[in-house]
């Protein structure tokens, strides 16, 4: 069967997530049938490099015969059974080894199946640490603006990214909202890298007045992801940290987009050497094979939840699929893999290619600026005027064999980690020639 019969059947059938439907029906667009390393194949016999490693999940690509071998075997074993009030030997082993890579400190882990519900799971936990240690006031959360912590309704009112959610507004809880750490457009009117972080004196105000009332600070450490890759210092993270224990309010830290590996080392939390309260982690825990995002605390968290005499302590809370072994198999088997093929170790390289890369692109008039942490590359157009540009380029870029989504006027490659120097090399040669062509027409 071809693209075109398979998106018209599509067309009857799907509802696609942030995708307009007069698009969809507009034209045919890829349908893939097969993965393989960096490549996905469409049913046209087209192959593309991930250069997004479909919506940031699949760091390791496609097809990985150990992880495809591990998912095989857990399903023969034992495909599913609760861990509610019992266990089984996957999700033990997972809790094990995830707690080994995590930030000294962050030693229970609590699972589900999405990013948004590890987050969701997070502000409950951090607004019932509260109420066990005897501070039930403490309900209320700060987080950056700008930030995306997921589409669920509490993820979303940490978050509010005004174009996607501006519609559910009326169902938000109301929260803080610290000023961005934007260095590309410095809200303080500082230089990159020749500022005090100004900007964190609006964090600071906000723990300042508000503490007594605050559960938890919640952000994405390093990267704000959505927002168009807004990358800042280090350093924020590590005065937030330290604020946030002056303060007595709690910090999450969602690595959900920038944990594994992203940002160069296990977790971005490690560039500023912290160690937050609770961390959120989804995406890249199975590699992109199977959903699988956990809730990692403390132990001061966790022992909290202890029953006292005449004090239910309990965390009702758990998804059907909560510890689902097949996806904690797959976990297992991505965290084995980023240790045997040492794919931190190797992604040093990585990071110098892409940065030469992105150079190529900031000497191209129609780049107003290029920004990298990690495996992230960002390349931001000149073109805010016309929000199609980018679209366009992606449009290109997909005839020329790589698939990218833009983030407004921001073009960004986010490829998997165990991309080979040449698949790099290719990919950011698509994206210049579809840049380069689109301007042309
Ligand atoms: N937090 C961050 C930082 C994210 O980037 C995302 C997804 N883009 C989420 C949370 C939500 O994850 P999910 O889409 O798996 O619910």
């Amino acid at each position: 069967m071809t693209n075109e019969a398979y998106w018209r059947r599509d067309k009857s059938a799907v509802w696609h997530p942030y995708s307009h439907i007069t698009e969809v029906e507009a034209e045919p667009f890829p349908v893939i049938v097969r993965g393989e390393g960096v490549y996905l194949f469409d049913a046209d016999g087209n192959r593309y490099i991930d250069g997004i490693s479909s919506w940031w999940a699949c760091n390791l690509g496609h097809g990985h015969p150990r992880i495809v071998e591990a998912i095989k075997r857990q399903a023969e074993t034992l495909q599913h059974s609760m861990i509610g009030g019992l266990s089984h030997n996957t999700i033990i082993e997972l809790s094990e080894r995830l707690i080994a890579v995590c930030p000294t400190g962050l030693t229970r882990a609590f699972y589900a199946s999405d990013g948004s519900s590890a987050v969701e799971a997070g502000l409950k936990i951090a607004v019932q640490y509260w109420r066990n240690v005897g501070k039930a006031q403490k309900t209320g959360f700060a987080s950056l603006e700008g930030g995306y912590h997921g589409d669920t309704l509490g993820a979303v009112s940490v978050g509010m990214v005004e174009s996607f959610h501006s519609v559910c507004r009326p169902l938000l809880f109301d929260t803080h909202k610290a000023v961005s750490p934007n260095c590309r457009q410095c809200p303080m009117g500082r230089k990159p890298g020749a500022c005090d972080i100004e900007c964190f004196s609006s964090m600071e105000d906000i723990l300042a007045e508000h503490h007594d009332t605050l559960a938890a600070v919640i952000v994405e450490p390093l990267n704000q992801a959505a927002a168009a890759m807004r990358i800042y210092p280090a350093r924020y993270l590590s005065r937030l940290s330290a604020l946030c224990q002056e303060h007595g309010v709690l910090l999450i830290a969602d690595e959900i987009a920038m944990g594994y590996g992203r940002g160069g080392t296990m977790f971005a939390c490690e560039h500023a050497s912290i160690t937050p309260d609770i961390m959120c982690l989804g995406k890249g825990m199975a590699a992109g094979y199977l959903p699988i995002s956990a809730t990692v605390v403390t132990d001061d968290i966790y022992s909290s939840f202890r029953d006292q005499p005449h004090a239910d302590r309990t965390f009702y809370h758990g998804h059907t699929f909560t510890g689902n072994p097949i996806a904690a198999a797959a976990a297992i088997e991505t965290l084995k893999v980023y240790e045997d093929e040492r794919i931190l170790e190797n992604m040093a390289p990585l990071i110098e290619s892409l940065a030469s890369h992105l150079s190529a692109f900031a000497d191209m008039d129609m780049v107003v600026d290029v920004r990298q942490v990690g495996m992230v590359g960002a390349i931001e157009t000149d073109t805010p005027s016309d929000p199609t540009f980018t679209r366009r380029v992606c449009t290109e870029t997909r005839k020329r064999g790589a698939l990218l989504r833009p983030l407004g006027n921001t073009l960004y490659l986010w490829p998997p980690l165990n991309i080979t120097h040449q698949e790099l090399a290719d990919l950011s040669e698509i994206l210049m020639d579809s840049m380069l062509q689109v301007r042309r027409t």
